[in-house]
């Protein structure tokens, strides 16, 4: 099968990824064999490949948000059958019983491994993935619509929790790809008001298309003051812009994996009045199934570039240059 893998992380312009041709995966006790029928392109594939990331697994297969067709069944997997249309995301491995994933904060296990990182992703004409990870997909999507809901979807969705925003509240959103332009529709099907602030004039267009009730850059104030925020762009220079921007009480969510640094924050005009920073860290399966029902009930508008799988190199150089007009998809 023709795979695609990380020859040495670095810069995208030392084309850090190549395509070879390897044996098709079998899977293992607990896992399922899919086709892969599209697989998106995520911030977090660039940074595994520029090395932002440390590396897990040398050579490994970047893509966690898979959309697959089931080939076939390891050993011990009940429940599904071949040819079902299914979902895989960035969380694959859990321990189950240490403190965190005792209290329902599995995304916080100390042995957690991830697709695209820890083991070969989506990059690929077929992958296997554990199946006690893996999600039922909501019909209404097309393969290419659904994929980026399996990370920018369910993370842009638990950074919205994360943000505790009040009922109706301000929503103010920094930076604007895939996961911001989801993430804010559900929190304009859920009653809030958005302010969305980023540089790109597409991305602006998009947002006020969606809904928004503003769209400027994002370094000027939003029109008002927010109850929350997110920030998904993976600028730490954005982080006291966006405090100041909040009104008493507010919270900001930090929805990367990655962030460059942060500029020395000031307690009265970034922190005081109870204002509040949170990381966001990966997601549970209850997120991801949570998002994924939301998004049954509510359509969403999915914009999708499509590449062919042969094309995956440029796929993530044009998100490097910021190309990319809502979610890059491969599509073998
Ligand atoms: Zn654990
Ligand atoms: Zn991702």
């Amino acid at each position: 099968m023709l795979a695609w893998e990380v020859r040495q992380p670095g810069p995208i312009a030392t084309d850090p990824l190549r395509a070879v041709v390897r044996r098709r995966p079998e899977p293992d006790v607990g896992e399922l064999l899919l086709r892969v029928r599209a697989c998106a392109v995520c911030r977090t594939d660039l940074h595994v490949a520029e090395g932002d990331l440390p590396v897990h697994r040398p050579g490994v297969t970047p893509g966690h948000e898979i959309v697959g067709e089931v080939v076939a069944l390891g050993d011990g997997v009940e429940g599904f059958g071949e040819g079902e249309r299914v979902g895989v995301a960035w969380l694959r491995h859990t321990c189950g019983h240490c403190v965190y994933c005792l209290r329902g904060a599995e995304n916080l296990c100390t042995e957690s491994r991830y697709t695209g990182w820890d083991a070969d992703g989506g990059y690929a004409q077929y992958t296997v993935a554990p199946a006690a990870y893996v999600y039922r997909l909501p019909e209404r999507y097309s393969d290419a619509e659904v994929a980026p809901l399996l990370c920018a979807g369910i993370i842009g969705f638990r950074a919205l929790r994360r943000a505790d925003l009040p009922p109706g509240g301000r929503l103010g959103v920094y930076g604007f790809g895939a996961s911001a332009h989801l993430a804010t529709q559900v929190a304009l099907a859920q009653g809030a008001r958005v302010h969305v602030l980023t540089r790109a004039a597409a991305a602006r267009a998009l947002a006020l298309d969606l809904g928004a009730a503003s769209a400027g850059g994002a370094d000027e104030p939003p029109p008002e003051p927010l109850d929350a925020a997110i920030l998904f762009a993976p600028v730490g220079d954005l982080v006291p812009v966006a405090l100041a921007a909040l009104d008493r009480g507010g919270t900001l969510a930090i929805a990367g994996i990655h962030l460059t640094d942060i500029p020395p924050l000031n307690y009265e005009r970034h922190l005081f009045q109870e204002r509040q920073v949170r990381s966001v860290t990966a997601n549970t399966r209850a997120d991801g199934r949570d998002f994924l029902a939301f998004a049954a009930a509510h359509p969403l508008r999915v914009t999708t570039t499509p590449y062919p799988l042969e094309a995956a190199g440029t796929a993530l150089a044009d998100l490097a240059a910021d190309r990319v007009n809502g979610a890059a998809v491969l599509v073998p």
